[in-house]
């Protein structure tokens, strides 16, 4: 929508196929029905929250950066507010309304628009120009550009089903490896499903491949009945590229707050407060109650043991699950759940400067359906909305140079 709105504005005659009955299925369920369409942080930090390709992104949102985003939005009507992380939505929390500027914003500069309309393929000249797309009904559209925005491959009862991918295969571009990120983890300790619904706030995550550092951070997750999630393990994830067979090691800090040796005075501290107790019955005032009998179970510590003869090495033993609480990631959860796909259109085939293919000539890529994305907080959409722009400006152009 971006991109024909782009298209338009620079002069060209625009048609969108949509193969869905309308526009904007998967915009409408974005921030959870408000939809987070950009991040009002500074311009460097847009880069540092893109986790693949930030480079190639350079053009594309210095072309048309968050600024330019909220001001198109707010000219067309469409008030916007800041929340918390600088996330930007509509003031009204409505997704719709977004969708209902740009539809607004596609009708005052004539783009037409076919919906029920699937693409399945491209058509393309002997010497590499795009001439126009296949319908499902087996008619050519015939068109000087093509700008691909089929997005991803994450909930795909939106319209993304990964056709775009192929297409982009079946004309010589290469695709990297697919796979569902912005997701749950799954781990193989049968005590996640017990702790299913407890939420960790404030809590340090590290995830470990063999020795390497894969991730750390601080905030907040949740158990559920076959792993983890939450903000934290959802951004875990964006750094996470699925192999074969591979078992990750997470640890959670559960004090990240406190040192080592602080954490055992307070140990030692409540141990001395609650001496007669039972130990199963002296944690209540350092963790969640959840937590403590899946703590005890892993530490191996006598429940009923008076709290005043747990030994050193059995405190040490509690104090080393404190701060690295384990966990082990199998997986993640399917592209069903996923909020964006990693991967796609390999960026050394389109040129970053336009977004069009360094193969077929007038032919463009926009959105998620190129290899780079980015962290939560509106940070994808903002990725769509500044390649949206740049393809469609520059399709304007190659179609002007064609007629
Ligand atoms: C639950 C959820 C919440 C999200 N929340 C946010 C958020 O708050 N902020 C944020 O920045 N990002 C969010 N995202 C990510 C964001 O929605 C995507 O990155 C973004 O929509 C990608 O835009 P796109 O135009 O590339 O692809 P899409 O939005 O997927 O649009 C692609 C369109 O192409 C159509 N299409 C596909 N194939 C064909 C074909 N063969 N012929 C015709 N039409 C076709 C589809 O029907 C679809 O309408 C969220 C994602 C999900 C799943």
């Amino acid at each position: 929508m971006m991109a024909a709105a782009s298209a338009a504005e620079a002069g060209a005659e625009v048609i969108i196929f949509e193969k869905n009955e309308k526009l904007g299925k998967k915009l409408f369920i974005t921030g959870k029905g408000r939809c987070n369409l950009t991040n009002a942080c500074e311009c460097e930090e847009l880069f540092s929250n893109i986790i693949s390709n930030p480079k190639f992104m350079y053009s594309a949102i210095n072309a048309f950066d968050n600024r330019a985003v909220m001001d198109f939005f707010e000219k067309a009507g469409c008030k916007l507010k800041i929340e918390r992380g600088n996330r930007v939505f509509p003031a009204s929390d409505h997704s719709s309304d977004v969708i209902l500027t740009l539809s607004n914003i596609l009708k005052q500069k004539n783009v037409g628009i076919r919906l029920n309309s699937e693409i399945t393929g491209l058509s393309v000249s002997e010497d590499n120009y795009i001439t126009g797309v296949i319908l499902k009904n087996g008619k050519k559209a015939e068109a000087d550009s093509v700008i691909i925005a089929t997005g991803g491959l994450s909930y795909k009862a939106t319209g993304s089903t990964g056709d775009g991918f192929r297409f982009a295969e079946e004309t010589g571009h290469r695709v990297t490896k697919l796979n569902p990120s912005l997701v749950p983890f799954e781990c193989r300790e049968e005590y996640c499903s017990t702790l299913m619904g407890l939420s960790l706030k404030n809590v340090s995550l590290k995830i470990m491949d063999d020795k390497k550092k894969l991730f750390e951070g601080f905030g907040e997750m949740l158990f559920t009945h076959f792993g983890i999630s939450g903000p934290l393990v959802l951004s875990a994830s964006s750094f996470y590229n699925k192999r074969k067979n591979d078992i990750l090691k997470a640890f959670i800090d559960l004090k990240p707050a406190l040192s080592e040796d602080v954490l055992d005075k307070r140990l030692i501290r409540e141990f001395e407060v609650n001496g007669n107790k039972e130990f199963k019955n002296s944690l209540g005032a350092l963790y969640p109650t959840k937590l403590i009998p899946v703590i005890i179970a892993i530490s191996g510590i006598d429940q009923y043991k008076k709290t005043n003869s747990v030994t050193g090495k059995e405190r040490r033993r509690l104090l080393e699950i404190t701060k690295r609480f384990p966990l082990t990631i199998t997986g993640t959860r399917s592209f069903d759940e996923a909020i964006i796909t990693k991967g796609g259109i390999s960026v050394k085939d389109i040129n970053p400067s336009t977004m069009e293919s360094k193969l077929i000539k007038g032919l463009f890529f926009a959105g998620e359906v190129i290899d780079v994305d980015a962290l939560t907080g509106g940070f994808n959409l903002q990725i769509a909305w500044s390649t949206g722009f740049l393809a469609g400006e520059n399709a304007a152009r190659v179609t002007e140079e064609r007629i």
